[in-house]
This record gives C-alpha cells, structure tokens and sequence, in this order.
C-alpha cells in the first residue's frame, strides 16, 4: 500500500478550502474543487509540484471557478459528476457512482451523495483512510439542501457515516464554529457537543483551521448525523438555516 498522501488545505474566498493531494513517490498532485485558480497554482508551485488532476465535487462555481486556469497552467485532466456536467465547463471525465479513480498510487471510489446539489458526489480513497466531502458533510455540519430533498440528504449522510471512524474527512468550508453553535443550541447540555465547541471556539481564536476531522468525531458530535429519520434531519436542517 502507498504511504498516505501529503495533503494541503489552500484557503479561498472567505471560507473555502481547495484540497492539494500529493504523492512524493511519483510527484502526482491532485486538486480538489479549485474554486480559485491562481490560488491552487500557487500554492503547488509553493511546494515544487505540479497539479496533475483535477477532482471536482459538484458544479458550484466556488469549487469549478478555477478549473480553466489550473487547466491552462497544467493540462491537467478534470474528473467530476457525469450528472452535472452540463453545468461547469471542462469536465473531461465524467463520474458516477461506483466509479473509480486512480489518484496517483491510490485508488478514488466515486459515491453519488446528493442533496446540496443533485449530481454531488464525494471521493472516498479508502486505501489512504481519506474522504473528499464536498459541501455534503462538514465538520459539525452539512450543506444547504440546493437543489435535493431532505430523504436525499438524509440517505448520503448517513451513507457517509458508515465510512470508517478513523477515516479523515475533508469538507470543503470553515463552516464548523457556526456548525456547532447551532449543534449547542439544538442540543443543549450535550456534553460531547459542548466539548466539541470549547474546542473549536479555541483554534479560531487562534486563528487555526478546524478541519480536517475524522468520522468518528462527526459520528459522536455533528447533529445531522443524530436524525433518525428524514423528517426529523429536515426540521433540523431548517433550524440551522434560519439559526444566526
Ligand atoms: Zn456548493
């Protein structure tokens, strides 16, 4: 088995993380969701290396925005949702569920998770313990339901949260000190979420990410992951979206 990728977060926007893979052994180097172009380049030049794939998510211009000039700079090959393809420009492999992926040494299983957007997918890369989440889970949190149904979104968390404990996740947001204010006042008294909070409340005073986390952080404290039914992760989901 390949040692685990070298993994960096490159910060964009106000609250986006592009994710950088790479693997020393071969210098392969994949980006996930360049939503800034410039951003990701510089950020593997920074290193010494070179984007050699593209992974994409879902169609949301924060997260394709940037595919043109990491394409321009690189030639790199751009993997994303068959299913939005019709959506953002450059896609050149389509991607389902089932599929599969090399990404480098590793291999990139393509799980179809819909609910923030209909066609999102993640890429779970279960030799390297390592997930790609897009805006479907985040840390103490999920994303907006865009375009699906709350019994989609309902179904991909829960699909995600079958995934390994000590399986790392990497949201593509630093949503999560708002993520787990709204968890404390959904679930007060909880001592995990509480926790959780101090915790997070902590690194960004410091001025730190929060992310990654691991599923069996989100599995002990994200609210979303606590819904046992549809109906009831909707009436949560609505509570977070009108919580300030
Ligand atoms: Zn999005």
């Amino acid at each position: 088995m390949a040692a685990a990728p070298e993994i960096v977060a490159v910060p964009a926007f106000s609250d986006n993380y592009i994710w950088l893979l790479h693997d020393s052994a071969t210098g392969h180097t994949a980006v996930v969701d360049p939503g800034d172009g410039a951003a990701a380049l510089a950020a593997a030049e920074a290193r010494g290396w070179r984007i050699s794939q593209v992974l994409i998510t879902h169609w949301h211009p924060d997260h394709t925005g940037g595919i043109a000039a990491v394409v321009a700079a690189t030639g790199a090959p751009v993997w994303g949702p068959e299913a939005e393809r019709d959506k953002f420009a450059g896609l050149d492999h389509g991607l389902s569920d089932g599929d599969r992926v090399e990404v480098g040494p590793w291999t990139a299983e393509v799980w179809h998770v819909p609910g923030h957007t209909l066609g999102h997918i993640a890429f779970i890369l279960p030799d390297a313990g390592l997930a790609f989440t897009g805006d479907t889970l985040f840390a103490g949190g999920c994303g907006r339901l865009f375009e699906g149904s709350p019994e989609q979104m309902f179904t991909s968390l829960e699909r995600l949260a079958s995934l390994p404990d000590e399986t790392v996740v990497h949201p593509a947001h630093e949503y999560t000190l708002s993520n787990y204010r709204f968890a404390a006042h959904a679930f007060p008294g909880d001592a995990a979420i509480a926790g959780r909070l101090a915790e997070v409340q902590r690194l960004r005073a410091a001025g730190a990410m929060t992310l990654p986390t691991t599923i069996a952080v989100e599995r002990a404290t994200n609210p979303f992951l606590r819904a046992p039914d549809a109906a009831e992760f909707a009436s949560l989901r609505q509570g977070k979206d009108s919580f300030r």
